[in-house]
């Protein structure tokens, strides 16, 4: 019998079957259409195997509160027809399996710790810098989540002194996904982050502010590592900025590891939230 994972993204869908080693036996992945269409699709792909439990990473927001009415649903979302949406009821009533549910970046967090940058590390950090921000901590092997998920792209942080962008974020303007996310490098330059000069200045306001939001990780939960994912932090100009600023900030008021070992990219790419699937569905398997 097979573990099932959805990973559940605003506009594609990959659903997957593993093996106990968390091996991908096989996957699929199509368009987010509407969740009729969508739920049509990945129930035909998961028919073919003999599930014993399934874990579903989605966008969000999403009520992961456990008793809520609302458990399992999509939250308000732009996305057409998926706000209020029952996605793990949806699946649940279809297969009746013990299903796991969480963020897609909780589950690509979990992955990561289990089995990737973080393997072996009691405390993982997962933060992807993307079209958004979105952060996801994993303690001891398990997501940590409260009255509901954290929204670590949110947070405050203070602006750089040259730069003069309003922000992007349409709730907080100037929150940290409004400064650093790739919405903002253009709608600053009017250009793609991958076509902007390695030397460009953008660069190290984005690396300010995120060196900025990885000092306030650090102080408030002291991870072992913290692993940087996302579209954005591929930039090569990025990651060694960072790198530079953070022990500036810290200014060795509290001791981290070495930052090469600290501030790592993601060691299983396109992977991570299928293989964090198959974990958060062996983990509602074990609660039963
Ligand atoms: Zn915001």
């Amino acid at each position: 019998m097979y573990f099932g994972a959805i990973e559940a993204g605003g506009t594609k869908f990959v659903c997957a079957v593993g093996n106990d080693d968390y091996e991908v036996v096989e996957r699929i992945s199509f368009p987010t259409t509407a969740p009729e269409e969508t739920l049509r699709r990945a129930f035909a792909f998961f028919d073919r195997f003999d599930l014993k439990a399934i874990g579903i990473g989605s966008f969000g927001p999403i009520d992961v509160t456990p008793g809520s009415r609302t458990y399992g649903y999509i939250g308000n979302t732009p996305k057409p027809f998926w706000g209020k949406f029952d996605l793990l009821g949806s699946v649940q009533r279809r297969y009746g399996l013990p299903a796991g549910w969480s963020t897609d970046v909780n589950i690509a967090a979990l992955s990561e710790a289990a089995v990737g940058a973080g393997k072996g590390l009691d405390s993982v950090l997962y933060l992807t810098v993307g079209t958004g921000i979105g952060g996801g901590a994993v303690i001891r092997g398990r997501i940590l989540e409260g009255f509901s998920h954290p929204e670590m792209g949110h947070i405050r942080i203070r602006r750089h002194p040259l730069d003069f962008f309003g922000g992007a974020c349409p709730y907080h303007r100037d929150c940290l996904e409004g400064m650093a996310a790739g919405p903002s490098i253009e709608a600053r330059l009017r250009q793609k982050g991958g076509e902007i000069d390695p030397d460009h200045e953008v660069w190290d306001y984005l690396a300010d502010y995120l060196a900025q939001a990885l000092y306030n990780y650090t102080m408030t939960l002291r991870p072992d590592i913290i692993v940087l994912g996302g579209g954005v932090m591929k930039s090569p100009a990025l990651l060694p900025k960072v790198k530079a600023f953070l022990p500036e900030l810290i200014a060795s008021y509290v001791e981290i590891p070495p930052v090469d070992k600290y501030l790592v990219h993601p060691q299983l790419a396109d992977n991570a939230g299928i293989v964090g699937g198959f974990i958060l569905a062996e983990q509602a398997l074990d609660e039963r």
